[in-house]
């Protein structure tokens, strides 16, 4: 990074966030890929762009008192980032998981920023979340605690407002139960938050939404950069929650054999292929570690460390677990195995340096605010039809997701070659994000 106002951003934003490694991560690599536009657009500058830009609009910060079954009082911590309403009102999920802190949350709202953008939708970008732990917890905790979450939050969000969804620990039945909440407190039934059950107003396709929209994603970089596609390709993904089971059911009936998946314990193999309907019943409905496999299909080899999964040699891999997970000696290790592509699922699962590695070597590199932003795309389906009270088929849904993340990629590419950078789709698509939102908050005025 060499242009002067972006390293005195980037600067300034250290000093004022040193204990937030994950929030400059995020800062650092969108800084530095954004230069070419930044060099040629000196009202950035002027109008205090970057100043703002990287300052969220409100950071929230509260406390979850709640009872545990056997009636003892716990204390959790809850955030939610109000990152940037430059484009529309903050969007963003909720994650509960022991290791969320205010870095991570601002990482995330930063990322959603530029994510909501290239979706096309007018959406802000926000995230929230809480270092609640909802592993082994009984039904009645999990509600306890997330009416618990709602009673700060609801003052704060509104279906204009910000529209929180789920995340890591957040799935259906948080959302349900944090709907509830908020639908007594305000005595409105309104599309406050997305991911909601069927039967009260939720989408269909929106469970679905982003391990589809990963794969479409991919498959379309795949056929338009080396004329080839998911067909017959040995695929490895990281992680087995929402992202990690739909982008393993879209990449099988694209027709890849997914050969290992992962939780936070270990992973699984099997050369011929995993079951969908086996693993889906394994973490959908009974909620049990991956391990647990093996007792449906007993040719599946399980390894108690999930990191190693990086080991087993495939095609294509889709990080889809969580930040960090993929690192520059595992890329080296997946290029050496002859990884062709590169697909984000989870929110800035590669480090830095494995990214750059990745660019380096022409590996097809789908970057998570361009790869998965499927999952907030059918969310803004869902705040519209919530609007016009009504449903889309599925198919309807998954069409419009299908053409939108393949558009996605044609603008990242068209970016990325315009600034004479043809495999570096972060640069293509932090700067297609920004553009919009820098001149949305150059129209708006300093606010
Ligand atoms: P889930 O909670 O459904 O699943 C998370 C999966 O990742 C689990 O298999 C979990 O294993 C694993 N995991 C979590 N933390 C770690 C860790 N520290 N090390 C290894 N594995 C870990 O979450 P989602 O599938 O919803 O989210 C996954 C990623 O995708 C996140 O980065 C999220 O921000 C991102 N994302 C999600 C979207 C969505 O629509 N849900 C949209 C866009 C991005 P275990 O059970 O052992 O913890």
């Amino acid at each position: 990074m060499k242009n002067q106002y972006l390293c005195k951003i980037y600067d300034n934003v250290k000093a004022k966030n040193l204990n937030e490694p994950e929030f400059l991560q995020a800062v650092y690599e969108v800084l530095n890929s954004i230069e070419p536009y930044v060099n040629e657009n000196s009202n950035l500058e002027k109008n205090g762009i970057l100043e703002r830009f990287v300052e969220p609009e409100r950071m929230i910060t509260f406390r979850i008192p709640w009872v545990d079954d056997q009636g003892k009082v716990h204390v959790n911590r809850g955030y939610r980032v109000e990152f940037s309403s430059a484009i529309g009102p903050y969007k963003g999920g909720i994650r509960l998981h022991p290791t969320v802190n205010q870095s991570i949350i601002k990482f995330l709202g930063f990322e959603q920023t530029l994510k909501n953008s290239l979706t096309g939708l007018p959406m802000g970008g926000g995230k929230g979340g809480s270092d609640f732990d909802p592993k082994g917890k009984s039904d009645l905790e999990i509600m306890r605690f997330c009416q618990s979450f709602m009673n700060e939050l609801y003052r704060h969000i509104g279906p204009n407002t910000d529209v929180p969804a789920g995340d890591i620990g957040t799935g259906a039945r948080e959302i349900g139960y944090m709907f509830g909440q908020y639908k007594k407190l305000k005595n409105e039934f309104t599309g406050v938050l997305t991911g909601k059950g069927l039967s009260y107003g939720g989408s269909l396709g929106r469970t679905e939404a982003t391990g589809y929209g990963l794969c479409y994603y991919t498959n379309k970089m795949l056929e338009v950069m080396k004329n080839t596609s998911f067909k017959n390709k040995k695929v490895i993904i990281s992680g087995s929650g929402n992202v990690a089971l739909y982008a393993m059911q879209k990449a099988q009936e694209l027709g890849a054999i997914v050969i290992a998946m992962s939780d936070s314990n270990g992973y699984i193999y099997n050369e011929k292929g995993l079951n969908f309907k086996f693993l889906k019943e394994l973490k959908e409905v009974k909620r049990l570690r991956i391990s647990e496999y093996l007792k449906f299909d007993d040719s599946t080899t399980y390894v108690s460390c999930s990191k190693d999964i990086w080991k087993v040699k495939c095609d294509i891999a889709l990080p889809c677990a969580t930040q960090n997970e993929l690192t520059l000696d595992d890329a080296k290790i997946l290029v050496s195995n002859g990884v062709i592509a590169i697909g984000e699922g989870a929110n800035m699962p590669c480090t830095l340096e494995a990214t750059d590695y990745f660019i380096k070597n022409e590996i097809l590199f789908g970057p998570a605010k361009a790869a998965n932003a499927g999952g907030v795309m059918v969310s803004g389906f869902e705040m519209s039809q919530n609007s016009m009270r009504y449903a889309w088929s599925f198919e309807e849904v998954d069409n419009k997701l299908k053409t939108q993340m393949e558009n996605i990629f044609l603008e990242v590419l068209e970016c990325a070659t315009h600034y004479n950078d043809k495999y570096n789709f972060v640069l293509g698509a932090n700067i297609s994000g920004f553009k919009k939102v820098a001149n949305a908050m150059i129209a708006q005025g300093v606010c």
